[in-house]
Formats: structure tokens, C-alpha cells, sequence
């Protein structure tokens, strides 16, 4: 074979293996991913997992593609954010998620919000009641309250307000009336008030978001005061279901979610990024704390899709996760998280069902 005949030989081959590489049946957008991956998502698929905390910002046909392979639904969290361009405003939001909601062929579900920065508004708690009812009759299933309340805005008098201030109460007694779901992102991990720590798995957030990092800020509300005020909603909102998202902020203790789900039997928690604290404590302890707790653990990712995102590499990351999480929680194999190995807890089958799939629709009814 002459040179360029070689090279035409190779680049014929080199195309041959790309077409082929993009037409392969199984699980198409990462055709490089290992085996255990590829098993591991077999066994989170055959679940029918919910996933009840992604922010999906456009729709797109990869997207619902990978959902419907995965036997996958989402709960897609609104969020209003002064910071984030994509964020600022709720409407537009709300009709995106409403429109993902009707063309998703049943894997899209809704939980909107309201907007907190109205607060000063002589009309704010009937107004974001308005607007919620609105969404209920649309199909909205649940409502988020962010951290932005406890952590960022104040009111006429300068004091940051906090979630059970009686401007919410009629927002509360309308999600429970209406039977819906609260999820409820308040504080954020102790690292964010806490010295500079690399060995966090949410240090890096703080790096990149510096508005959160509350660390010696005087006069800046502690994280308990914030928790405490969370819980007040539980207590003065028996009637109310309340999911506490990312571990409900109790990411580092256990023993206290456990004291919290005892205490409350309107509360429960979901999973959201918060997965890696999972996999760093002891193993026997988080076995016995999902066990124990298995009515009342949510499956949760925290999975973005941004209206600027390139598919499919973001979709390569949505199943990695998947399979890293389930991994972790139905197998027990060794994984590599933060530069340490750690060993899956192997759950028996009938907690997994529960925490992937049973009590989303138990917490959040219509899923
Ligand atoms: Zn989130």
C-alpha cells in the first residue's frame, strides 16, 4: 500500500468506528463508559427511579431520550435567584416547566415557587398564593423555599427574614390544603459558616459561589437559627408534608435527622448533592440510619440542565451519577469518592424501592 492510500485506508476506518460508535444500541451518549456502569444503570433502570430534585432549564430530545431509557422521572425545582440571569424571573420559569411537563410524556413533573423578593409587597402572601394555585391547576405538584430566605433577603427593618415568618403561614396552609408537597432548602452546609476546608465535598461550591460562604460575616444569622426556624414550620404545620432537601441540611449528623424524623412525621428528606457525605461516614452507620429511615429518605440528585448546556456531555454526567449513586447504595462495590475508597452499602431490595421510587409518590402525591 502506497502512503496516501494508507491514510485513506485509516481515515475510512477512523469514520467507520465514529458511526458506529453513535448508532450503538445501549445507552448512546457515553459509548466509552465502563462496564460497571452500564450494569449499574440496568439495575437502576429496572427500579423505575424518581428523581425528585433536577433543575432542567430547556427541553431537548437527548434529554427525554436517556429519561425514557432510564425508565426515569424528574421533579424539575423552580428556584427564583437575583444572582442568576436564568433565575431572576418566575414566570418565564413556570410556563419552560409547564410546557417540559406536557411534551415530557409523563417523566416530567413540576414543584414551583414564589417569588421571595416581593416580600416587602402589602400583597405578598396573596399574591404568591394566587400564583401557586395557578400552578396547582396546571399540575404543579410541590413548592420550594430556598435559601435565599434565612440567608439573604431582609425586611423593611434590615433584619434577614426566616421561614416561619408569618407572611409565609398562609402560603403553608394553602400547600396543605390543597394536599401538595414543601420542599424546603433552608441554611446550607456547616462548611459554609465554618474555616475554609478542602477535604468538603461542598467546598468547591463555595469557591465558585462566594455570596454563600457566611464564615465571619457579624451579625450574619448562624445556621441553627435558620434550622430553627424550619422547624416551627413542622410544628406549627402538622397538616403540612415537608421534604427537606439536600439532607435537610443536616449533612454531617445522623443522629440528629433521625432525632428530626422522629420528632416530626410531617418531615422527610431528599438526597439532593449531598450524596458524597453519604459515602464518607462509616458504612454500618448510614445502613442503619437508611433502614431504619426507610419511609422517609427520598432519591435526589441536585442534576442541572442549563439552557446553555452542551448535550450530550451533560447527560454523560446525569448517568454517572445515576450509576455512581446506585452503585453506592444497591451493590457492594468499591468506589473512588474525593480520593478515597469507599464500599457500596448493598441495601436490601425492598429499602431500595422505597428510597428510588415509593416514597416519592408517598411525599409527593401525583408523581
Ligand atoms: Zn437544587
Amino acid at each position: 500500500m502506497t502512503g496516501s492510500a494508507r491514510i485513506i485506508a485509516q481515515a475510512l476506518l477512523t469514520l467507520c468506528i465514529a458511526l458506529f460508535a453513535t448508532q450503538a444500541p445501549t445507552f448512546p451518549s457515553s459509548p466509552q463508559k465502563p462496564a460497571d456502569e452500564e450494569a449499574a444503570l440496568r439495575g437502576f433502570t429496572a427500579i423505575h427511579p424518581i428523581d425528585v430534585h433536577v433543575h432542567v432549564f430547556k427541553s431537548d430530545p437527548a434529554l427525554q431520550k436517556m429519561l425514557e431509557r432510564l425508565n426515569l422521572k424528574v421533579l424539575n425545582i423552580l428556584v427564583v435567584a437575583d444572582t442568576n440571569p436564568n433565575r431572576k424571573q418566575l414566570q418565564p420559569q413556570i410556563d419552560n416547566a409547564l410546557q417540559l411537563v406536557r411534551s415530557g410524556g409523563g417523566h416530567f413533573a413540576l414543584c414551583t415557587t414564589f417569588d421571595p423578593y416581593k416580600f416587602g409587597d402589602a400583597s405578598f402572601s396573596a399574591d404568591a398564593v394566587k400564583q401557586i394555585d395557578r400552578d396547582f391547576a396546571q399540575g404543579a405538584l410541590a413548592v420550594k423555599i430556598w435559601k435565599n430566605v434565612g440567608m439573604e433577603i431582609k425586611d423593611s427593618s434590615g433584619k434577614y427574614i426566616m421561614a416561619d415568618d408569618p407572611k409565609f403561614g398562609p402560603i403553608y396552609q394553602d400547600i396543605a390544603a390543597h394536599g401538595k408537597t414543601l420542599m424546603t432548602h433552608q441554611a446550607e452546609p456547616d462548611v459554609a459558616w465554618g474555616p475554609a476546608d478542602a477535604a468538603d465535598p461542598s467546598w468547591s461550591y463555595y469557591q465558585e459561589n462566594p455570596q454563600w460562604y457566611v464564615a465571619n460575616r457579624p451579625g450574619f444569622p448562624s445556621k441553627q437559627r435558620i434550622l430553627d426556624a424550619r422547624d416551627r414550620v413542622l410544628a406549627q404545620n402538622p397538616k403540612l408534608r415537608m421534604v427537606g432537601v439536600h439532607l435537610g441540611s443536616m449533612e454531617r449528623d445522623l443522629d440528629n435527622i433521625g432525632r428530626h424524623l422522629d420528632k416530626y412525621p410531617n418531615f422527610a428528606i431528599d438526597t439532593a448533592a449531598r450524596m458524597e457525605y453519604l459515602m464518607l461516614m462509616p458504612p454500618e452507620k448510614v445502613s442503619a440510619f437508611l433502614i431504619k429511615y426507610q419511609d422517609r429518605v427520598l432519591y435526589g440528585t441536585d442534576l442541572e440542565l442549563l439552557p446553555e448546556a452542551n448535550l450530550p456531555d451533560a447527560l454523560t454526567e446525569w448517568q454517572s451519577t445515576y450509576a455512581r449513586d446506585w452503585r453506592f447504595l444497591a451493590t457492594g462495590e468499591a468506589l473512588t469518592v474525593e480520593g478515597k475508597q469507599v464500599r457500596g452499602l448493598n441495601l436490601p431490595q425492598p429499602v431500595l424501592q422505597k428510597i428510588f421510587h415509593n416514597n416519592a409518590i408517598r411525599w409527593i402525591p401525583g408523581l
